[in-house]
Formats: C-alpha cells, structure tokens, sequence
C-alpha cells in the first residue's frame, strides 16, 4: 500500500461545491437522509480537501453513487461526497486486458470508450447507471457460471482513507485489495479504481418462455452451455408486465419462465447486428441492460449454486401458499466464486434469487418469510439490496469476516466512514 499524500490542513470550508442540508433519497425512494454537507468534488484535491474538513469539524462521511442500492447504505449526518463529477476513462492497457476509470464513472460510459480500444467490460447486470465504485462497493453481478462480479476484477484502488491521505492498493497487497474489493464504502472514498476487462465481444440473445418442467429439465444444462444464462419466473400470468418485459406472445406466462440466453459470436461487420426482439445481436454492452425504469424494491439472497433448484422451488413455494399476492417475477441468475472477504459469492459458486415487490405495499411479512425459508441453504445477502444480515449472521457466514475488520480498522480507526448500517456490521 502506497501513501501518495499525507496529511495536510484543510481549508474551513470545502473547496469544492457544496450544498447544506438538502435531503437525499435513492432510486426505489425507500431511503432518506439529510447530510449536514453535500459535496461534489470535481477532482481528486477537492474530493482530499473535503474528507480533510469533515475529519477536523469531527463529522462522518460517506459516498454516494448513482444511489441505486435499498439498503441504508448511503446515510448520513454529516458529509455526502456526491462522486458523480469524478467520471471519466482514464486509461485502458489492450495487451493487459486492463481499464482505469474514475471512481464515479457510470457502467454506460466504459461501453464505447473500451468498445474503441477492442476491450468490454466481462459482464454485466440488469442495469448500467450504476457508478462504477457503487457497483464495486456491494459486489455487484450479472449472470454466468463462469464470470465473476465487478468486484472480483477489481485490481487496482486509489481510495481516500480515514486519515484523510490517498492510498493505493494493487495486486501486490493482496491482503487490502481483498477487503477493498468488496467494502461497502468503509474503508474510504475510491477516486480511481482499475479492473481487468476482456476483448470486445459481441453477444447473440436468445429469449424463450418455458413451463417451469421444462425450465428445470433443462436446468443444469442450460447454466453450464450458455456465457450468460438466467430466467425470471412468473407467478401469474400478467407477472411480466410488472417488470416491463415482454411476455410470450403465444402463452399464458402463469407457472412460465422468461429465459435470456447471451453467447459469444463472431460477427463479420456491423451491419451484421440485430434489433429483433428476443433475438438480438449486438455488442456486448448493449445487449445486458434490461431497462427497468420503474421503480421497485428488492431483497436478493446467494446460495450456492447446487442448492439453486431446491431453494427456488421453497420460494415458488411460499408464494403460492403464503403470499399469493406477491406477482412479480422472480429472477434467478449464477456467479462464479472470489476471493474478496466480503464478496457474496467468496469461495462459493452461486445461485442468485431476487424478490421484488411493489413500493408503497407492506411486503415486510413475505421478505421476512423469504429469509426464514432460505435460511437451511445458509444464504447470504446482497448488500445494495433489502437484507436482514446481522454481525452475528456475517460471523456464520463469512470466514474471513475478522481479516476484514482488521483491515477496515486500519484504513479508518476512528469510523469516520461509518453509518449506523454499517457500523452495526463491520463496527
Ligand atoms: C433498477 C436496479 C437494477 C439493479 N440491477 C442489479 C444487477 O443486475 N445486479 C446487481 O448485482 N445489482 C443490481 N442492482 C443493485 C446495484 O447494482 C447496487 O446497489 C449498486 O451498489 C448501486 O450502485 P450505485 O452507483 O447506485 O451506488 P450507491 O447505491 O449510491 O452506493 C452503494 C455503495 O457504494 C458506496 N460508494 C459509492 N461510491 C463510492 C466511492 N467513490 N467510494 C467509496 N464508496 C462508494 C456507497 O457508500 C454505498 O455503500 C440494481 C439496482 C437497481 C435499483
């Protein structure tokens, strides 16, 4: 680990622009805060001088991103570093297979930028408006058995740590780079980061609308032979329709699944690509966003993937016996093992399963009774999501919980970083 600059004075107010005490509220509207500062650093000196003021008038600080996650992560008294100015490309390394990017730089904006170098980001999920240090933050994934989450290709960091000094950790300090990879903002702010991306590649979609038999006949196939396989599974016939997602034109999709399929394929030219719905053909990072612009609230729990049949057929099954209200599909996806201490899917290949529900409707009891049925399969929690995870819970369920908090308390003795979400977990 690299101390680039060490402490200096900070000025009496941030250098960079700054608002008091507007309220903040994230994407699925379900978590609010009041920050005593908001902040906006538009470079690295300003994003220094901030954590700098924060440190001497003894307020907390946390980032925040494209505030996509529903969990309490974000909150804050003190001071929000609103990281979206800190956006841009910074270098990429063909012959590597590497990519540096600032650290509020949104998951759309690597796709022409590396497109142009013959590089893509290995996958993605659902959505790309989250910043990349937020995705890193909660370890999130796409679907395919053998591609890992952002975290996992996590290489190089430069963070702002609880001295207020800028750090760098690379692979040459595995011991941090494994905390940094997935340390939901506590061990400091990111400013840069670097990941290992692959080659540019195009994907063939395939879309298909099974019977939940057929969806498990094919089960194991289906995960091992496709680059990206993963299907949302509908309750009820206008299930799809919650989610904005095209149905079967031909079936009743009540008990059905909608089946993605995305493989690799070598294209002659661009105007090889296509639009066709449920068949497209495109480069890779414009075939994984799915929209989903409506707003909704999710709980996502891991188990590892040879449980992956069993523990979405207990979840079909407390929906139609206990919560038939409950439409909404329910989406299930895979992620190969990692390293990182506090990744979800650290030393586990696993199956994802995601609740989602309506805002506004009490779906306490269902997510409640959700983590109950889940709980023989030792499930573990996506952090950006809904979750009912507990210190004693993190103890179970991640071996190197301890390396962790040893390292948080390194980098942040005094808990600056904290909130109080997280410093109930990692405190
Ligand atoms: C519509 C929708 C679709 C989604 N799809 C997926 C999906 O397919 N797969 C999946 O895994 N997840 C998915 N998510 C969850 C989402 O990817 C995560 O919650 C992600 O962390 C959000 O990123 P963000 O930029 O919005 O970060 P925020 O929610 O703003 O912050 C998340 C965490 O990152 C920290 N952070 C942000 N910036 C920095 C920084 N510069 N330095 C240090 N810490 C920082 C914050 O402090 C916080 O702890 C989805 C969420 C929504 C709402």
């Amino acid at each position: 680990m690299t101390t680039v600059n060490p402490v200096a004075p900070a000025a009496a107010i941030p250098s960079a622009p700054f608002r008091t005490e507007v309220p903040w509220t994230n994407w699925g509207g379900n978590q609010t805060a009041t920050p005593a500062f908001t902040v906006q650093p538009r470079n690295e000196e300003e994003a220094l001088d901030a954590v700098r003021f924060a440190i001497r008038e003894g307020l907390p600080v946390r980032a925040v991103g494209s505030g996509h996650s529903s969990s309490p992560l974000v909150q804050t008294g003190g001071v929000l570093m609103d990281m979206s100015r800190l956006s841009a490309i910074t270098g990429t390394d063909q012959s590597r297979r590497r990519a540096r990017a600032l650290a509020g730089t949104t998951i759309n904006a690597f796709g022409d930028a590396l497109w142009e170098q013959g590089l893509a980001l290995s996958n993605q999920g659902d959505i790309d408006k989250q910043q990349i240090a937020g995705a890193l933050a909660t370890s999130t994934h796409g679907s395919g058995k053998d591609l890992g989450s952002f975290s996992s290709k996590l290489r190089w960091v430069k963070l702002i740590n609880g001295f207020g000094e800028i750090v760098e950790i690379g692979e040459g300090q595995l011991r941090e780079l494994r905390a940094a990879q997935v340390a939901l903002g506590t061990l400091g702010v990111f400013l840069e980061v670097e990941l290992e991306v692959d080659d540019s590649y195009y994907l063939q979609e395939q879309i298909t609308y099974p019977t939940w038999e057929e969806t498990v006949s094919t089960w194991q196939d289906d995960i091992d032979s496709n680059r990206h396989y993963s299907f949302l599974w509908c309750p009820e016939a206008d299930s799809c329709e919650l989610l904005d997602l095209p149905g079967s034109p031909e079936h009743n999709m009540a008990n059905r699944s909608y089946t993605k399929r995305y493989n690799a394929v070598s294209v002659p030219d661009e105007p090889a690509i296509s639009t066709r719905e449920g068949a497209r053909l495109d480069r890779s990072y414009r075939i994984y966003p799915g929209g989903f612009t409506t707003q909704f609230h999710e709980l996502e729990y891991f188990v590892r993937s040879e449980d992956g049949l069993a523990a979405t057929e207990a979840i079909q099954d407390l929906i139609r016996t206990k919560h038939p209200d409950q439409k909404y599909p329910v989406e299930v996806r895979w992620v190969k093992a990692d390293d990182a201490y506090m990744s979800q899917f650290q030393g586990r290949d696993s199956t994802v399963i995601t609740l989602t529900t309506k805002p506004g409707t009490d779906y306490w009891q269902f997510f409640r009774d959700a983590d109950a049925v889940l709980q023989e399969f030792e499930p573990r929690a996506h952090w950006g999501k809904i979750h009912f995870m507990t210190r004693s819970r993190l103890e179970r369920l991640y071996p190197e919980l301890d390396t962790f908090l040893q390292i948080r308390r390194e980098f942040d003795p005094r808990g600056l970083f904290l909130n109080d979400h997280t410093r109930a977990l990692f405190g």
